[in-house]
């Protein structure tokens, strides 16, 4: 913004044919409203400085740099009252033309002329600040929604984890990155048991709360940099970068373990204990495929081994042992 303010400052344009007008104070009154007195203050001395290398060292150029500077001062002090934003920015403009009008004063000789042109300036100044913050507040709002509509398309609305658009987004792209740099990959498929169960005894409101509190479990029993994700119904995923697959099902005994012993309080108080089965597999220690689905599909396999043998349990896929032939 204080590039922003020289540039303003370089392109003014003449309101008298002597008399050349600029909105270079706008920047800093955006900039203070939006961002608070840093930013304000930066932008000041930026324009300052820039009026100086600019236009030369001159006594008149002093006192415009000066004046510059006690406008990002003015403004920054202004950012911090607790008032809506356009009043703020309004004040601001009307303090900054007061700093421009005692510049003028100074550096021109004629005093009338100053009056006259001053008012004219004054007016284009206003004007110019309710379009600008017409602008801005667009601007923001739409950038304010692009985040949040970004955030929704990404996040389950439930257990704000990883939805199942960006779980397979991360896993392609985690996928692409261990291959390149002979990294290990590991994939984490777990499911509830019996949750039908758990939804027909005690209502589908009861089933959202475990599914909830189950997200609490993994991401807590997960390492920081594991994603957890709900892929979809009652089925959670954790991709679990650069571990061998003993180490990946240690992770996944762990995350199974918490869950047993946790105890999820449903909404009427009740207190119940549910278990997870768990399917693991790695690339490259259980899987060779220039495919992540097939890694995500070794996983499934093991889980679905998980639920057949009895449920509560981690099924790892068979680690690949190399023949060396001598
Ligand atoms: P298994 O041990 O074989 O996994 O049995 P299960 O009952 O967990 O598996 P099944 O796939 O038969 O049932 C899954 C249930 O999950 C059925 C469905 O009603 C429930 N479900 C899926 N999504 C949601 C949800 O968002 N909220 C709630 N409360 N229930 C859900
Ligand atoms: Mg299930
Ligand atoms: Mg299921």
């Amino acid at each position: 913004f204080g590039i922003y303010g020289i540039i303003l400052m370089y392109y003014s344009f003449p309101i008298d044919p002597r008399f050349f007008a600029d909105l270079r104070h706008l920047a800093i009154v955006v900039i203070a409203s939006y961002l608070g007195w840093l930013p304000s203050l930066i932008a000041g001395v930026l324009i300052a400085l820039g009026r100086l290398i600019l236009f030369g060292m001159s006594a008149s150029s002093a006192i415009a740099g000066a004046g510059m500077l006690m406008i990002g001062i003015i403004c920054g002090m202004l950012s911090r009252m607790h008032w809506e934003r356009l009043g703020k920015m309004l004040l601001m403009s009307i303090l900054s033309m007061l700093v421009l009008l005692c510049i003028m004063w100074m550096n021109i000789p004629d005093h009338n002329k100053v009056y006259t042109v001053f008012t004219q300036h004054l007016i284009i100044s206003m004007l110019a600040t309710v379009v600008i913050y017409m602008l801005t507040e667009y601007i923001n709002t739409s950038n304010q929604l692009f985040l949040k509509m970004k955030k929704n398309a990404e996040t389950d609305y439930l257990t704000s984890l990883h939805n199942l658009r960006q779980f397979e987004q991360l896993l392609s792209e985690r996928f692409l990155e261990a291959q390149h740099f002979s990294e290990r990959l590991g994939v984490l498929v777990v499911d509830i048991d019996h949750f039908k169960k758990i939804n027909d005894t005690y209502g589908h409101a009861a089933g959202d709360a475990v599914l909830q509190q189950l997200s609490k479990v993994l991401r807590e029993h997960s390492r920081s940099f594991d994603e957890v994700s709900r892929n979809g119904g009652e089925e959670f995923s954790v991709l679990v970068p650069e571990a061998t697959i003993d180490e990946t099902a240690a992770i996944a005994e762990r995350i199974r373990a918490a869950v047993a012993d946790h105890i999820f309080v449903l909404v009427d108080g009740t207190k119940i204990q549910i278990t997870v089965s768990i399917g693991a597999a790695v690339h490259p220690d259980t899987i060779r495929s220039k495919n992540a689905k097939e890694l995500l599909q070794q996983a499934d396999r093991e889980l679905y081994r998980a639920k057949d043998s009895g449920r509560n349990r981690v099924c790892s896929a068979p680690e690949i042992h190399d023949l060396i032939l001598s």
